[in-house]
């Protein structure tokens, strides 16, 4: 268990996978965790609200894309552990936003790796890459060794975050590692990703039915796109892993820095997360309104194509959900991480379909 005098620096606590960190961390240690939050209007607070309060837990003030506030956060804590959740995250708004896109998960990035360098040279690091990097893949299932193929402005910025990591980890040996994420889902996924924009459409559209009220039908894009989705919460278990790979200095060589502590070899290991199996979009709609109690069918096709329940429309195509380019297909090869880490899912694709479902349910 680590002791009270660990610091672990968590960003993007305020979403999804950031706030179970924060959540596993105070839960399963004593170490102080630090919740970097970003200045905003209408401050959104709900998925940390389990750990306002806690007495192990700060929330400060840190935005990416502000090198200053990184650096003093850095230099004023000096972390143990700095947990970089913090990202645009949402690969449609990336043709849209490209620029703060880059300016977030790849300069922001380097905002990070620059003040741990400077401040917390030991700090154990981590940033998160993602499957996007691989884009139109060349084989499946995608292990570590696929190459970067970028299909938009946010995969190509987590391409060159994941250079900035790699190159300063063999610049200056820094334990600073990007793991490649398949997607991962939970009832805190935003409504900007297509499995919680379904919940959230399922629970509506099961609504409107029992209080036989009209509704609009679910707008989707491409139906057709298979994904490797998991659980967030079995992630953040690997996540954690990968910045305590203790076990592996003897393999990979142990040497000294300046101050002549010694640290992890530069030569850390990457690893892929995911569940070893797709569904396409289309499938995830059928089980998430078979949770609710609906079957229906598909008719017609290609841009007519409509889901069709007690012989209403639920779900429509709109044109304006289909990307510029797309991901057509991921299906990750997690066996390193399996096998190296110890780490495996616990939470099936059917049982993370039913409690997003059930939770979008019970609050609509
Ligand atoms: P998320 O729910 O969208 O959360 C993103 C977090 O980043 C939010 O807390 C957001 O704060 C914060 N943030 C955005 N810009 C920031 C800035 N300039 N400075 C500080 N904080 C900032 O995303 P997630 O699903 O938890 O994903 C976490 C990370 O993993 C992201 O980098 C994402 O790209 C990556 N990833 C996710 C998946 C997945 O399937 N979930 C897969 C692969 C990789 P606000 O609340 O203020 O907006
Ligand atoms: P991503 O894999 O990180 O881009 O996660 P998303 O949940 O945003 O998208 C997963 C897949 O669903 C992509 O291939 C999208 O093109 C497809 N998709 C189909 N309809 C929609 C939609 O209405 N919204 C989103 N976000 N994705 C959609």
């Amino acid at each position: 268990m680590l002791n009270k005098n660990k610091n672990i620096v968590v960003t993007g606590t305020t979403g999804q996978d950031g706030s179970y960190m924060v959540e596993y961390l105070l839960e399963n240690f004593e170490s102080r965790v630090f919740g970097l939050v970003r200045r905003n209007s209408n401050p959104n607070y709900s998925n940390i609200k389990v750990v306002l309060g806690h007495s192990n837990f700060e929330l400060a003030y840190g935005d990416l894309t502000d090198s200053h506030s990184i650096e003093n956060i850095v230099r004023r804590i000096k972390p143990d552990y700095f947990i970089n959740f913090a990202g645009q995250s949402d690969v449609h708004l990336s043709w849209e936003i490209p620029q703060s896109t880059w300016e977030i998960n790849t300069t922001g990035v380097m905002n990070v790796l620059e003040a741990v360098r400077k401040h917390a040279h030991l700090c154990r690091t981590y940033n998160a890459g993602s499957s996007e990097e691989w884009g139109d893949v060349i084989y499946s299932p995608q292990d570590e060794q696929h190459p970067p193929r970028a299909r938009s402005p946010y995969a190509a910025s987590k391409v060159a975050a994941r250079q900035l990591v790699k190159s300063y980890r063999e610049s200056y040996k820094l334990y600073v590692i990007q793991g490649t994420l398949f997607n991962h889902e939970s009832i805190r996924r935003s409504p900007a990703f297509v499995t919680r924009k379904i919940t959230l459409g399922v629970a509506k559209i099961s609504k409107a039915f029992k209080e036989n009220k009209d509704f609009e039908p679910l707008e989707l894009g491409n139906l057709d796109s298979l994904r490797d989705w998991s659980h967030a919460k079995d992630f953040i278990d690997g996540v954690w892993r990968m910045v305590n790979q203790e076990k592996y200095r003897s393999d990979l060589g142990e040497y000294k820095n300046e101050t002549n502590l010694t640290i992890l070899s530069p030569m850390l290991r990457e690893y892929v997360l995911s569940s070893g199996e797709n569904h396409t979009v289309r499938e995830f709609v059928e089980k998430a309104f078979k949770v609710a109690g609906y079957e229906g069918v598909w008719i017609n096709g290609g841009l007519d194509e409509e889901y069709i329940i007690n012989g209403q429309n639920v779900v429509k195509i709109n044109p304006r959900f289909y990307r510029p380019a797309e991901v057509s297909t991921l299906l990750g090869n997690s066996t390193k991480a399996r096998i190296e880490l110890g780490w495996e899912p616990k939470i099936t694709f059917d049982q993370l379909v039913k409690e997003m479902v059930e939770s979008d349910l019970c609050t609509s």
